[in-house]
């Protein structure tokens, strides 16, 4: 059968003699693997349909589970997240993520418009350090997993100070907060900035400023729920790690994160769901 869909290339493997498979993320039919023949030859018209990051339209025969590419074009090739430091490596760390937290044949409509955005706002220039939180907080969505941001866990009041736990869902108010003892005690900016990411299309995202104490509150908060939901082991994420860390020693007004915020060891160690291709 052939179909014909748009999408967002979020991984690209050499396969065989020169050809690829390509992983698209699309909007009706999710995560779609594609062999592109001879994608790595020089000539190809369709090498750069194959590259991660690219947003194309594509026509592929599929009977199984992979189809093979029978015609495509570029709608926009972002070849702005090849260049540089920070595209490419916030722009891998978000394929990878959209290709291990969503399932195959999986409907992805908002997920792909929010990928979609968050590219678009990289390639802008827009703070990656911000688009990236924003990006994940719509995974961890799209995976199920949204936080409860405006209710106590524990006891259900609401506008009250909150810590945030992973394990408990969300918000503890203080009177719940043992619960936890590792919750993490942010400041109302980044709680703001969470409430924000989590309602907001990423379609609408402005230019925001924002401090570098906030930014860090922002990482940890989202990197203890992700490793508690999602436990993904990401290859893409040690790039990432260091790329942000060398940010943080040359920021001046960085604060450290407050003294109750205690590193806890990741849980999913030994856990990862699959290394493998799966292609
Ligand atoms: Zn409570």
């Amino acid at each position: 059968m052939l179909y014909r869909v748009e999408g967002l290339v979020i991984r690209s493997t050499d396969y065989g003699e020169g050809n690829k498979i390509v992983t698209l993320l699309t909007p009706d039919f999710g995560k779609q693997g594609i062999v592109v023949r001879g994608a790595k030859k020089l000539k190809s018209r369709y090498g750069s349909l194959a590259q991660v990051f690219t947003y194309g339209d594509y026509s592929y025969y599929k009977g199984g589970t992979l189809g093979t590419l029978n015609s495509g074009e570029i709608i926009r090739s972002f070849h702005e997240l090849r260049q540089g430091l920070d595209g490419p490596a916030y722009a891998a760390y978000a394929a990878e993520l959209t290709d291990r937290a969503i399932n195959d044949d999986e409907a992805a409509a908002n997920l792909f418009h929010q990928l979609l955005a968050f590219q678009s706002a990289l390639a802008e220039g827009k703070d990656p350090q911000i688009v990236v939180r924003a990006y994940e907080m719509k995974v961890v969505a799209a995976a199920g997993y949204e936080p409860n941001l405006d209710e106590c866990a524990g006891c259900g009041k609401s506008n009250v100070a909150f810590r945030f736990s992973p394990p408990a869902g969300g918000a503890l108010c203080h009177s719940c907060a043992y619960r936890d003892p590792g919750a993490l005690e942010l400041d109302d900016g980044a709680w703001r900035l969470l409430r924000i990411f989590a309602g907001m299309d990423m379609r609408r995202l402005g230019n925001v400023s924002v401090k570098e104490s906030t930014k860090l509150q922002l990482r940890l908060a989202l990197r203890r729920w992700m490793d508690t939901h999602l436990g993904l082991n990401l290859k893409s994420r040690g790039f990432l790690d260091q790329l942000e860390k060398y940010g943080d020693m040359l920021s001046p007004d960085v604060a450290r994160p407050a003294p109750r915020v205690k590193p806890q060891p990741s849980p999913d160690e030994g856990t990862d769901r699959s290394d493998d291709p799966s292609v």
